[in-house]
């Protein structure tokens, strides 16, 4: 597996606990709805990918919009991570949490002329460059700041990567990247239509929440069929291939491929065995994989709502605190933090925001006696949980805390009510 929605998070004594420490203690003391992360468990996925990898020496970029609190993008600075990003706002997180500029990537389809002006003044790793106009506009700014631009082609594969349609990226009809004749043309007018910028690479990233091999396979095969022949029109080859994320995480019964079988599928094209080993640093840019099971959202049960058939669990957490089930209709399990006695009945866990997405599972079978007061935790939220949690409704964003052994620290306090209007005027 690549990870389940327990596996780093553990039933001791009755109580759900993570490193330790007993959730239910946590929403005492913090209040709720709380988002709480283990370390471990966001490092876990980074140590078992680069073990894997160890004979290609990748360079890993966690996504920073699938969770971009500091601290936790501190932790995995700290582990040798680079960062991949969207959004001039996530460079500067990335930079503050203390990131090295020469392991930054900057994605997205549309970076503007502002994003672009103030990034090209660091040594970033690279810009994933994903349309014509764009490559000219990078060029423009990166000449009238006297730079040269460090750029990756986003290669766009034409794969179905049989996700979600809102998170597949990689066929034709999506807005992302550049297809192959494209990328050939740009490369042919390399030197006289782009001065100031260095091909240097490429990159891919076929869409997210990946469960099979397959669609990477097709996918590797692309990129590195159009890098060997790039390599022949370019006026240097090219140094890297960056191999997106996507890689899918257990959210209830599913089986994504194990991270372990990803990075052997990795080596056959890249690895000591293959024709190409050696010429191209590999890097990838995961976001679910490392952060999506970390995390959990805690919450208080507000309300028992009986009805005939099933009840309604009316939570204190709503779709504003996690979107993901009203956005894609994803699937998220939730538990009670402590263990309950007695038959099991079915619930709609709803939130109370006013629209009837606001819910986050229905037909759930959970214990009958949980209550008004009582504490659930809606797992997998680690990874576009709190990163698209917004105020709609008015509505505070939670607090975050991070757990590392045994500890806990909040790592964003929750928002007031005057942090929700600062930015407004009256008269
Ligand atoms: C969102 C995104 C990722 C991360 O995708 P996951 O499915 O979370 O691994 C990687 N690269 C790019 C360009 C992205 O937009």
């Amino acid at each position: 597996m690549s990870s389940r929605p327990l596996d780093y998070f553990q039933f001791k004594n009755g109580e759900l606990t993570s490193e330790g420490v007993p959730l239910e203690q946590l929403a005492k003391e913090h209040g709720t709805p709380l988002y709480v992360y283990s370390e471990n468990a966001l490092l876990d996925p980074i140590r078992r990918l680069k073990k894997v990898l160890s004979e290609i020496k990748p360079l890993i970029c966690f996504a920073v919009k699938a969770n971009s609190n500091l601290s936790i993008l501190k932790v995995l600075a700290a582990e040798e991570v680079g960062m991949d990003l969207v959004s001039i706002g996530e460079l500067r997180r990335a930079l503050h949490a203390g990131v090295r500029p020469e392991k930054i990537v900057f994605s997205g389809v549309g970076k503007s002329i502002s994003e672009i002006s103030e990034a090209i003044k660091y040594p970033l790793h690279s810009f994933n460059a994903e349309s014509v106009p764009e490559l000219e506009l990078i060029n423009e700014v990166a000449g009238k700041h006297k730079k040269r631009a460090k750029v990756a082609l986003r290669f766009n594969p034409d794969v179905n990567p049989k996700t979600h349609p809102y998170i597949s990226t990689g066929l034709k009809q999506n807005k992302f990247g550049l297809n192959r004749d494209e990328i050939i043309t740009i490369a042919k007018h390399a030197a006289k239509k782009y001065p100031n910028v260095d091909f240097r690479g490429l990159s891919i990233h076929i869409g997210s929440q990946i469960l099979t091999l397959n669609p990477f396979k097709e996918a590797f095969q692309k990129i590195k069929d159009l890098a060997i022949e790039l390599d022949e029109t370019l006026p240097e080859p090219l140094e890297f291939l960056d191999l997106g994320g996507g890689l899918g995480i257990g959210y209830k019964n599913e089986k994504p491929q194990t991270i372990e079988n990803y990075g052997k599928l990795v080596l056959k094209f890249f690895g000591k065995k293959s024709d190409v080993f050696g010429r191209y640093r590999i890097l990838f840019e995961p976001g679910r994989t490392v952060a999506g099971n970390a995390g959990v959202l805690i919450s208080r049960v507000l309300y028992r709502k009986k009805r005939k058939n099933k009840d309604f669990l009316i939570l204190d957490a709503a779709m504003n605190d996690l979107m993901r089930p009203a956005l894609y209709q994803s699937y998220h399990e939730i538990v009670p933090l402590r263990k309950f006695s007695g038959k099991k009945r079915k619930v709609d866990v709803v939130g109370p925001v006013c629209e009837s997405a606001d819910c986050f599972g229905t037909g759930r079978l959970l214990p009958e006696k949980i209550t008004s007061n009582d504490f659930v935790a809606i797992l997998s939220a680690g990874a576009y949980g709190m990163s698209m949690a917004s105020n709609y409704n008015t509505r505070n964003r939670p607090a975050e805390a991070l757990v590392k052994q045994g500890v806990a620290r909040i790592i964003r306090r929750r928002e007031s009510f005057e942090d929700l209007i600062r930015l407004e005027k009256t008269e």
